[in-house]
C-alpha cells in the first residue's frame, strides 16, 4: 500500500546552479513544489521531471548551465529550464531543442505552471506539508534572506540588470516575517543578499509596512537595525559602496549586526572604475576604509575584484595591489575579465591578452594571500564566538564572525566534545594560516 502511494507521488529533480540569489530562487521553487505535494528526487533516475535553475552571468557559467541541461536531458529526458539563462530562450533551444519549457529568473508562477503541465500535482492533501520556514537548501543553522531583486546600476561589465531588471524591493514587513520564521525554525545566522543590498527600498520610496503591530521601513539602515533585533547573527552581502553605507558601522561596533561587509569594489584605479561605470574616487575609498576600521576595529571586509578589464595598464593594476595592501581587504574573490555576451564593456578599447590577465590574477592572489595571512595573524590570542558548521572525526569545524559560509575561511576547533552544527561556542584562537584559523575551547 505504502509502495503504491510512493509511486503515485510526482517527483521532481532540481539542479541549482549559480550564486546564492539563484539558490534562494531554487529554495522558493522547492518550497512551492513541496507545498503542492511534489517530492524532490535526489537523482535523475528517481525523478519524473528535472528542473534546471541556470546561471547566465559569465560565459563560463552559461556553458556550465548548457552542459547541465544536456546532462539532465540525457539522463532523464524531461527537463524544464529556469533562472538567469532562461532570459535567453533562443540560446537554450538552439543547443537543446528537447527542453519542455523555459522560464526566466524569479518567474515562480511560470515555473509552477510549466511543472503542472508536464507533471500534474498529486491531489493528496496529506502530502502538502512544508516544514516551518520553508525548505532550505542551506544547512539548518544559516539561511539566505533575499531582500530585493534587480539593480538600478549599469556597470559596463554586468548583464544582471538586463537579465533581472531594475531594483524591486520586498516590503520590509515581508522580510521581517520571513526572517523571524527562519529564526523560529532554528536558524542562527541570516545572510542578507540581493543584487544591491544598500539600495534597498529606493524603488518603493523607503515605504513603511506593518507587521505584528509595528511599522517597518524599507531602508538599508532600518533593515539592519530591525534584523539585528532578532538575536541572531546578521551578515550583509553585496553592499554597493554608496556613502550611506557608513551609517551602519555603529550597528556593527555595537554588536547589533556582524562586523562584516561584503562590498564589491571591483577595482581601485579611477580610470578602470570609470570604464566600469562605477564610483571612481579611489583615494576617498581608502580613507573611508580607514575610518570604518577606526569606528569598528573588528570589521572584516570581503570584496570582489576584476583583473584584466579592457584598458587596464600596469599602472592601473599596481594601484589595485596598493589598495589591497592599504585597505587590508580581509577576504577577496578575483575574476579575470570575461567578455560577457551583451555586456557594454565588450565595445571598449584595449582588451587585455589572456596571458596577461592570467599573470595579473596570480600576482593579485599572491597579495591577497599575504594580506589574509597578516589579518588572521592579528586574531591569534583573541577570544571569539565560533558557529559550528560541521563535525567530523577530527572534531568540529566552524566560522568566526569574520567569515561567511561557503566563501570565506574556517576555524578548526580543538577541545570541544559535544558541539553540533549550529552551536555558537566560545574559543581562543591559537594558530593562524593563510586563510584559516585554529581555536581551542575556553
Ligand atoms: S551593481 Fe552589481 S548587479 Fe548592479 S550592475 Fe553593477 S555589478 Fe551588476
Amino acid at each position: 500500500m505504502i509502495d503504491a502511494v510512493e509511486k503515485s507521488i510526482p517527483k521532481v529533480g532540481v539542479v541549482s546552479l549559480g550564486c546564492p540569489k539563484a539558490l534562494v530562487d531554487s529554495e522558493r521553487i522547492i518550497t512551492r513544489l513541496r507545498a503542492e505535494g511534489y517530492q524532490i528526487a535526489p537523482d535523475y533516475s528517481g525523478a519524473d521531471l528535472v528542473l534546471v535553475n541556470t546561471c547566465g552571468f559569465l560565459d563560463s557559467a552559461r556553458e556550465e548551465s548548457l552542459d547541465a541541461i544536456g546532462e539532465a536531458i540525457a539522463e532523464n529526458g524531461k527537463v524544464i529550464v529556469t533562472g538567469c539563462l532562461g532570459a535567453e530562450p533562443d540560446v537554450i533551444r538552439e543547443r537543446h531543442p528537447k527542453v519542455l519549457a523555459i522560464t526566466g529568473p524569479q518567474q515562480y508562477e511560470s515555473v509552477m505552471s510549466a511543472v503542472h503541465t508536464a507533471l500534474p500535482p498529486s491531489p493528496d492533501p496529506f502530502l502538502d506539508l512544508v516544514p516551518e520556514g520553508g525548505v532550505k537548501l542551506t544547512p539548518r543553522h544559516y539561511a539566505y534572506v533575499k531582500i530585493s531583486e534587480g539593480c538600478n546600476n549599469r556597470c559596463s561589465f554586468c548583464i544582471i540588470p538586463k537579465l533581472r531588471g531594475d531594483l524591486v524591493s520586498r516590503p520590509a514587513a515581508h522580510v521581517m516575517a520571513e526572517a523571524e520564521k527562519l529564526v523560529g525554525a532554528g536558524v542562527n545566522e541570516l545572510l542578507v543578499i540581493s543584487q544591491d543590498t544598500s539600495a534597498y527600498g529606493l524603488d518603493i520610496n523607503y515605504a513603511t509596512s506593518r507587521w505584528k503591530e509595528s511599522d517597518y521601513r524599507a531602508k538599508f539602515y532600518d533593515l539592519c537595525q530591525d534584523l539585528g533585533s532578532l538575536g541572531v547573527w546578521v551578515r550583509l552581502h553585496y553592499v554597493y559602496p554608496y556613502p550611506h553605507v557608513d551609517e551602519v558601522l555603529p550597528l556593527m561596533a555595537q554588536g547589533k549586526i556582524l562586523p562584516y561587509l561584503d562590498i564589491p569594489f571591483q577595482h581601485a584605479s579611477p580610470l578602470v572604475l570609470k570604464a566600469m561605470r562605477r564610483p571612481a574616487n579611489q583615494e576617498k575609498q581608502a580613507a573611508r576604509i580607514a575610518k570604518w576600521r577606526q569606528e569598528c576595529p573588528d570589521l572584516a571586509i570581503r570584496s570582489t575584484f576584476i583583473v584584466g578589464f579592457p584598458g587596464e595598464t600596469e599602472e592601473d593594476f599596481s594601484l589595485l595591489l596598493d589598495f589591497m595592501r592599504e585597505g587590508q581587504i580581509d577576504r577577496v574573490a578575483c575574476f579575470k575579465y570575461e567578455n560577457v555576451v551583451h555586456a557594454a564593456s565588450r565595445d571598449l578599447e584595449g582588451h587585455v591578452p589572456e596571458e596577461l590577465k592570467e599573470e595579473r590574477w596570480h600576482r593579485f592572489m599572491q597579495v591577497a594571500q599575504e594580506v589574509s595571512q597578516q589579518r588572521l595573524a592579528t586574531k591569534v590570542g583573541k577570544e571569539v564566538d565560533v558557529i559550528i558548521d560541521e563535525v567530523d572525526d577530527e572534531g568540529p569545524i566552524g566560522r568566526t564572525i569574520w567569515d561567511a559560509p561557503e566563501v570565506d575561511g574556517a576555524v578548526e576547533l580543538h577541545g570541544f566534545k559535544r558541539a553540533k552544527p549550529g552551536d555558537i561556542v566560545r574559543a581562543r584562537i591559537i594558530e593562524s594560516g593563510d586563510y584559516d584559523l585554529v581555536g581551542r575551547a575556553l
